[in-house]
């Protein structure tokens, strides 16, 4: 039998949880604004990959895979990327190709599934000019003397729906620089022309390039049709670029661009928010240097992902911990080849829980119940504790946890250490010759080394601290 789910996500586009009903089951869309490549991936940047890997691993158990569409855009030309260039000394293209690259290993560092298309704004520029084009056709934007074209957001009726904000409110709140060339302040940027030097495309309206919000309108809609389910980012994203998608897509089309908007919260270090300016800054690859890429997968799903997310070595090493719990119930016992039912308690409760809003906190509990029966039955019925070891490995897929070798997690780089391996070796030696001042010396190299023995009926085995 299976499950009848009943997903329920908070939508931002009306502030509440509703019911996920897809536009067309058989292709359930979803498209998440991605990565601007100029420089590595930060821990913000993680908690968007792995937040929407799991949403996407979900939406794939419940639709099957191949009736799920996920599109992750890479933003590989703008202000920034053009700097970075700059100061470098080389083409803009080596800069964002090599950004690119380490992106993706990022991303299969911590175990995300590539989306099924990675659109780039330097390959899409026919579409996003054709789009522009459109506005400025149905009166919605306007080319300026400086050679820019810019949407005009009074043109638009539901300026403001995604964000609750109204351009009469924001004009008298908020102070904005003034700029000549645009008829409202809160105009944005469609086209930018260029200036001497800059990488630039041909256009209508001269050599230029795009502004950034219009990438995502034209690369979603060529990659996904002009109405989809669910459009996902940070909620830094939220506004402006999200608002502006609506205006421009929706003026465009003229239909509804997206039903259902989701956005992950932000990431704080240490209770303060997290910035290059207060130091406080971490790279994905610094933080590998510390903990396993699983370990920060696991923390960051700790939280619900509407929730800030607070960093902290104490969190991470309470992923460690938690994670090495889970590790050790798999490890020495054989994982049989199960299908997830939901007659199984267990099954069916992760489902609840998931399907409320990608309840990952919840979820994680599930896991530790079955690691617990696992550790019940390992001596008494394997069996039993090899169907709970599938259980266990084929419920941490749907959130990328526990498909690795547990001896190679609890190890760590050490494992298949020879060294290691004929130290214990000496060390049981010294105890079976009751040599204790050996077997003493050797018990404080392994504590200096960060390695915990374990004795039992099989013999020794060891992990890391
Ligand atoms: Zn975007």
């Amino acid at each position: 039998m299976s499950f009848n789910h009943q997903l329920v996500l908070h939508n931002n586009l009306s502030n509440q949880k509703e019911r996920f009903e897809p536009i067309d089951a058989q292709r359930v869309r979803l498209y998440v604004c991605g990565m601007t490549v100029y420089d590595y991936c930060h821990i913000g940047h993680a908690r968007v990959l792995i937040v929407f890997d799991v949403i996407y691993r979900y939406l794939c158990q419940i639709y099957g895979r191949k009736h799920v569409h996920y599109v992750r855009n890479v933003t590989d030309i703008d202000d920034k990327i053009i700097a970075r260039a700059n100061e470098n000394g080389e083409p803009f293209e080596a800069l964002t190709n090599r950004y690119i690259d380490l992106m993706h290993e990022d991303s299969e560092a911590l175990g995300v599934i590539p989306p099924d298309e990675e659109p780039r704004a330097t390959m899409h520029m026919a579409q996003i000019i054709t789009m522009i084009e459109q506005l400025v056709e149905k009166g919605f934007a306007y080319a300026a003397e400086n050679g820019d074209v810019y949407y005009a957001v009074e043109k638009f009726d539901n300026y403001g729906q995604l964000s609750g904000k109204d351009l009469a409110d924001l004009q008298a709140g908020e102070r904005v620089a003034v700029d000549e060339s645009k008829q409202n302040p809160f105009d944005f940027v469609l086209w930018k022309a260029a200036k001497p030097d800059e990488p630039s495309w041909d256009s209508p309206w001269g050599k230029g390039r795009p502004g950034w919000h219009i990438e995502c309108s034209a690369m979603s809609t060529h990659c996904m049709g002009d109405h989809f389910d669910i459009h996902g980012g940070g909620l830094d994203l939220q506004f402006p670029h999200h608002e502006n998608e609506i205006a421009q897509s929706e003026a465009a089309t003229g239909c509804k661009f997206v039903n259902y908007w989701i956005h992950n919260g932000f990431v704080r270090i240490d209770d303060e928010k997290m910035s290059k300016s207060l130091g406080n800054f971490f790279t994905i690859r610094e933080v590998q240097e510390k903990y396993d890429p699983e370990v920060i997968r696991y923390f960051i799903l700790t939280s619900h992902y509407r929730s800030p997310l607070n960093y902290s070595d104490t969190h991470l090493d309470n992923a460690k911990a938690a994670l090495t719990t889970l590790y050790t119930a798999l490890n020495g016992v054989e994982c049989a080849a199960i299908k997830l039912s939901s007659e199984e308690p267990r099954v069916e409760r992760f489902f609840k829980v998931m399907d409320d809003d990608f309840n990952t906190a919840e979820g994680l509990a599930v896991l530790f119940d079955v690691a617990h029966e696992i550790n019940r039955l390992r001596d008494s019925d394997p069996k039993g504790a090899s169907q709970a070891a599938g259980l266990l490995v084929s419920l941490g897929e749907l959130l990328g946890l526990l498909q690795g070798d547990p001896l190679r997690f609890l190890q760590g780089e050490q494992g298949g250490s020879e060294e290691i391996e004929a130290m214990i070796a000496a060390r049981n030696q010294a105890r079976v010759d009751k040599n204790w001042a050996e077997s003493d010396r050797l018990r404080d190299e392994f504590q200096a080394m960060g390695i915990v023995l374990e004795d039992g009926p099989d013999g020794t085995t060891w992990r890391k601290a």
